[in-house]
């Protein structure tokens, strides 16, 4: 069937699209290292690209090829890239596109080690960055140098949940001659589409709601275009950032519910979200679903869903915040999000503890601020946990 064409659901389960001797339902695992050739000739083809067979699987493998196959459908790309962790993926961008001399301008409050490995390593590579609030466009316009290369956004934004116009920023980076860059972690496929709206490159950390348990840590990068897909997967194989078979055969198998899992923790994340704004201890809530959400009818736009992420801080501050994270009992205090269990941190002092104080404060990392990954329990049980650990607040 011609899954580029399907609705979503049916591309989940089938756009994979892949197809043995024994007709296998599932993608199965081809656990390993290395593929042999019918000849010496056949060797040579394969070498010289004249034959598409497999040769080694840092290169290629069935598994992570039909996972590959399957995102680049999702997100109506060219072709998918699978690598390691979500931080390959952004190192794998940088690294292929970025030169000595060239200069980045990013959303300022991103996921912290994609700003941290730019500021403490490639800055020893001549390369310079910018990281601004990009919901408005006129600082990424003011931010653009003639060196500049790459405009890198993340939408929503980690753990602001601030939401950047793709449609402007793609007309910015166009009219710049820049690589528009889109990191698609916190929306997913499912809720967001860059590349529809003129981003050239959009990637996943697919440890979250892709693979969305919890047990893998992957990344995926997919191209609009052939050129940019070849330059990266060149880059991604000298690298030796590649995924695993096995890897990718456990983010197939989440990936087929990506649809019922979003719907159902953003069902929970919109109750919770609702609770959160009416509680007298919190000061403050953000999340895309709700009408006080800064970015609320852009989100509308530009997304299909709010997703499951909310940040919220008490009037309590920092003191607060440690308090309420330290006597909850569903809620498990850990970093990451997209999974199916319900997710809390402190950004402040755990995932952004290393970005300087200046800067947190300049992107909207605030103290008190909390990130809540909202899961798929129910709804009741998420909300009960979180009011008897306010009450102790
Ligand atoms: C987790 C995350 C990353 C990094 O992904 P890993 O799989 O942990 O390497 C990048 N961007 C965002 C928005 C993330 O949430």
């Amino acid at each position: 069937m011609d899954t580029k064409r399907s609705g979503f659901n049916t591309k989940l389960i089938h756009a994979g699209d892949f197809k043995d001797q024994f007709k296998s339902a599932s993608v199965p695992i081809y656990q390993t290292s290395t593929f042999a050739f019918e000849s010496a000739e056949d060797g040579a083809r394969c070498f010289g690209g004249e034959s598409d067979g497999y040769i080694y699987s840092r290169i290629g493998n069935p598994t992570i090829n039909a996972l590959e196959r399957e995102l680049a459908i999702l997100e109506g790309g060219y072709g998918g890239i699978a690598v390691s962790s979500g931080m390959a993926a952004a190192c794998t961008i940088y690294l292929t596109l970025l030169s000595n001399g060239d200069h980045i301008v990013s959303t300022d409050a991103v996921y912290g080690p994609s700003r941290g490995v730019m500021e403490k390593e490639f800055v020893r590579f001549g390369i310079e960055s910018t990281y601004i609030n990009t919901t408005d466009y006129r600082n990424i316009e003011k931010a653009i140098r003639p060196n500049t290369r790459m405009l890198y956004i993340e939408t929503p934004a980690n753990p602001t949940m601030d939401i950047s116009d793709l449609e402007v920023c793609s007309q910015i980076a166009r009219k710049n001659n820049l690589i528009f860059v889109v990191d698609n972690t916190f929306a997913s496929p499912y809720l967001q589409n860059p590349l529809a709206f003129g981003a050239d490159i959009v990637f996943h950390s697919m440890t979250k709601l892709i693979n969305g348990h919890a047990d893998i840590v992957a990344g995926i990068i997919i191209t609009q275009e052939k050129a940019m897909y070849t330059r990266l997967r060149s880059m991604m194989i000298n690298l030796g950032c590649n995924m695993d078979p096995h890897q990718a055969y456990m983010v197939l198998r989440g990936l087929k519910t990506l649809s019922l899992r979003t719907d159902r923790a953003q069902f929970n994340a919109e109750h919770v979200a609702m609770f959160l704004e009416k509680h007298p201890k919190v000061a403050w809530v953000k999340y895309p679903g709700l009408k006080s959400h800064p970015q609320h009818c852009l989100a509308k736009k530009q997304m299909r869903g709010s997703g499951s992420t909310i940040s919220f801080g008490l009037k309590g501050g920092y003191e607060a915040a440690t308090k309420l994270l330290n006597n909850l009992k569903l809620a498990l205090l850990a970093v990451s999000l997209g999974g199916v269990e319900t997710l809390i941190q402190h950004p402040a002092s755990m995932t952004h503890s290393k970005v300087s104080k200046e800067n947190k404060l300049k992107s909207g990392i605030t103290d008190d601020l909390i990130r809540l990954a909202v899961g798929i329990e129910d709804i009741e049980d998420i909300i009960s946990d979180l009011n008897d650990g306010l009450m102790k607040v």
